[in-house]
């Protein structure tokens, strides 16, 4: 594909250099039929540095996994050839099955049916942690 020439799709803009494959996993975008770029270590002004996933079509992303990953990003939401919607992101409240409580006497660890649920505990530090048992995520 022409890297600057999606029709109707989404560009994940400024992400931080080295998170965009990570990225690229966790929104199980292996799973798509349609075309999926991704640029690594793009310049950037603002950052130095930066990955960008450009995805050939307007597919459901998971906007709590793209903050929770990395909260910096932009999302552009390209409709006919025009930028329709470009989206900021916050940290998530909560988080549900992206990460795995590490924690081997968690419930999780037991009941394997249970959903991973993280909670959003210090939103200025970024700091998530297990409902269940309360350990700390490690940091993204
Ligand atoms: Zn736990």
């Amino acid at each position: 594909m022409k890297i600057d020439s999606i029709k109707n799709g989404i560009v994940i803009d400024h992400i931080k250099a080295g998170k965009g494959m990570y990225l690229y996993e966790v929104l199980g975008l292996e799973k798509l039929d349609c075309q999926v770029a991704i640029i690594k270590n793009a310049e950037s002004k603002k950052q130095g540095k930066k990955d960008i996933i450009k995805i050939d079509s307007l597919i459901d992303i998971d906007f709590d996994v793209l903050g929770y990953v990395d909260n910096g990003l932009t999302v552009n939401i390209i409709k006919d050839g025009v930028l329709i919607e470009k989206k900021s992101l916050e940290l998530p409240e909560k988080i549900v099955n992206v990460i795995k409580c590490k924690n081997p006497r968690c419930i999780t660890s037991v009941e394997q049916e249970l959903p991973h649920i993280f909670k959003l505990t210090d939103r200025e530090k970024g700091v998530y942690r297990c409902i269940y048992c309360e350990t700390r995520a490690k940091d993204r």
